[in-house]
């Protein structure tokens, strides 16, 4: 194995600061998933996970989309996460609670 592909599950694990793309309040990330997704922490949605291109995307959606993923995000149980999927067109976009020991 190569020092970088050592290194990058370290990397991964390190909290970065990013607006949440849902609410734009200060949240946290960390990247999973080999650096394909992202884990939001955000003391408005709580915690979410989607793709690391989706969150523009996210960000994009109509505010009313937006606020509809927040609440079911605070509405997935405490050991649940919500995942956010095609989030690229507003007509596709879905979003469903997953066991958060899928997405660690
Ligand atoms: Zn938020």
């Amino acid at each position: 194995m190569s020092l970088a592909e050592d290194a990058k599950p370290i990397m991964d694990l390190i909290e970065q600061k990013q607006n949440c793309p849902l609410c734009e309040h200060s949240a946290k990330f960390i990247g999973i998933d080999s650096g394909r997704k992202k884990k939001f922490y955000c003391t408005n949605c709580k915690v979410f996970v989607t793709h690391k291109d989706s969150v523009e995307d996210i960000a994009k959606l109509p505010k009313t989309i937006r606020e509809a993923i927040s609440k079911a995000s605070n509405q997935c149980a405490n050991d649940m996460v919500l995942l956010i999927l095609d989030a690229q067109d507003v007509r596709k976009v879905n979003w469903h609670c997953e066991p958060e020991s899928n997405w660690s």
